[in-house]
């Protein structure tokens, strides 16, 4: 399919000359320029201005060998990212993944899609993204330290607290942010909120852990009261994943009066018809960094099913993706909506394939994208950033009560746009719109 606008098609293809074989990039580029076919209709002034050639570009793409010694006195090699890709409405903000999918491709994808994400949020934050293919699965803490502080041996050089703040994303969490932390400190000899998601007793701020899963589900509450006057309550809920963002979704949708009957990991899915016992998956995943299957162990009743995908076939009124990026394909799409599927919000980042959306929108199912929905992370990151700052911390429920506020009105802003812009309901394009244009202003009126 082609641009209707000969100018995004020019942009488009320019981008998939400069970046050949970086499909995941490519993707999320795509989705972004189709958005913004009655922006460009409309805001001539960002064209001349060039505003959408730039932003495809990151402004700074850094990539490092990483060293470290294993358990076994045997040196490793790893590759580690960052990417500065936009600082137009304020420093770098994007977290860390660590996992061995992790390539130039999947890191430049992630730090665009933050771009205008942090934009919705409504702090003042750019967008970054960073990690490498290091896999923490299997290692020893030992060997995680060790990596971790080679890692930030390098990154120190290119963030600080007002230039490029990193975060937790897949595979970081507490424990390698304080590594990282510590690292920083010890190099810099510098106390500064360089990280957020770090521990409470070091400047981390009280509910940021639950904050992407909390607010995806007020994101949905607010979704399904807005555009259907419906709510999570006794709703069935599927979610997929069962790291951070899914398990902190799951503790908020049975909070709102749901029921969440099935989680996976990247092996399999376990489903509960009774609804999933949290305290034994936090137990297995928190504390055991063990697998899901664990569960059907401790649990009687529920079942495991070999195979991650096939968890889209479990019956739900509403699905949450929170594993990984195209974990929801268009078969996957199609077997929700023939199970009754009336919402679905993206927990992860990009989970869902381009024909898996559209057969969401076809079918007039509500979509919630990944940028809107899981914002809530970055949001609260952004108010660890002010706590940091004002030296000072909030307790949890002022917290909460501003993550809500700032999800709420993410909700609006996104509708809002869908509707301005032709396209009523459509969050995709509402989410992409909103994000972009303050961006977009701001980088006019900073100049070439
Ligand atoms: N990794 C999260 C995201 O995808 C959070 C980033 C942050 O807190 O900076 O938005």
């Amino acid at each position: 399919m082609s641009f209707k606008s000969t100018y995004l098609q020019g942009v488009y293809e320019n981008v998939c000359k400069r970046n050949a074989g970086e499909t995941e990039f490519l993707q999320a580029v795509r989705e972004v320029l189709e958005s913004l076919e009655p922006v460009v209709e409309k805001r001539d002034d960002l064209v001349k201005a060039g505003i959408i050639d730039r932003i495809v570009e990151p402004e700074r793409f850094i990539q490092f060998r990483v060293s470290w010694v294993d358990d076994n006195g045997t040196v490793q090699v790893n590759r580690g990212f960052r990417v500065q890709f936009n600082s137009a409405i304020g420093p770098y903000k994007g977290g860390l993944r660590l996992h061995p999918t992790v390539c130039a491709s999947v890191i430049k994808f992630l730090g665009f899609e933050q771009i205008f994400k942090n934009s919705l949020t409504g702090l003042p934050m750019g967008g970054g993204k960073g990690g490498s293919d290091f896999d923490p699965k299997g290692k020893s803490d030992a060997e995680v330290m060790r990596f971790c502080q080679s890692f930030m041996t390098e990154l120190s050089k290119h963030i600080g607290a007002d230039t490029d703040v990193p975060a937790g994303d897949i595979g970081v969490g507490a424990r390698e942010i304080g590594y990282m932390f510590g690292q920083y400190k010890r190099l810099r000899n510098e106390f500064t909120g360089v990280l957020t998601g770090k521990g409470l007793s070091y400047g981390g701020s009280l509910a940021r852990t639950q904050a992407t899963g909390y607010g995806l589900l007020y994101f949905t509450q607010e979704m399904l009261k807005s555009m259907k006057k419906d709510s999570m309550a006794g709703k069935t809920v599927v979610i997929s994943g069962s790291g951070n963002v899914a398990i902190y979704a799951t503790e908020k949708a049975v909070e709102m009066g749901a029921k969440v009957v099935a989680l996976s990991d990247s092996n399999g899915y376990i489903y509960d018809p009774n609804g999933v016992n949290l305290d034994v998956v936090k137990q297995i995943k928190e504390v055991e960094r063990g697998r899901i299957s664990e569960y059907v162990k401790r649990v009687s009743g529920a079942e495991y099913h070999e195979g991650c995908k096939q968890i889209w076939t479990v019956k739900c009124d509403i699905a949450l993706p929170c594993a990984t990026q195209n974990e929801l394909d268009q078969e996957s799409a199609k077997a929700l909506i023939a199970n009754g599927v009336i919402a679905v919000a993206e927990g992860a980042n990009m989970p869902s394939t381009p024909e898996a959306v559209e057969e969401f929108l076809k079918a007039g199912v509500m979509f919630a994208p990944a940028k809107a929905a899981n914002a809530g992370g970055v949001a609260t990151s952004g108010l660890e950033m002010s706590q940091n700052s004002m030296r000072y911390s909030w307790s949890f429920e002022e917290v909460d009560s501003k993550l809500k506020g700032i999800m709420e009105n993410i909700f609006h802003n996104a509708y809002n746009a869908s509707k301005e812009y032709g396209a009523e309901g459509n969050l995709v394009m509402g989410a992409n719109i909103a994000g972009f244009l303050k961006v977009a202003d701001a980088m006019k009126w900073q100049g070439v």
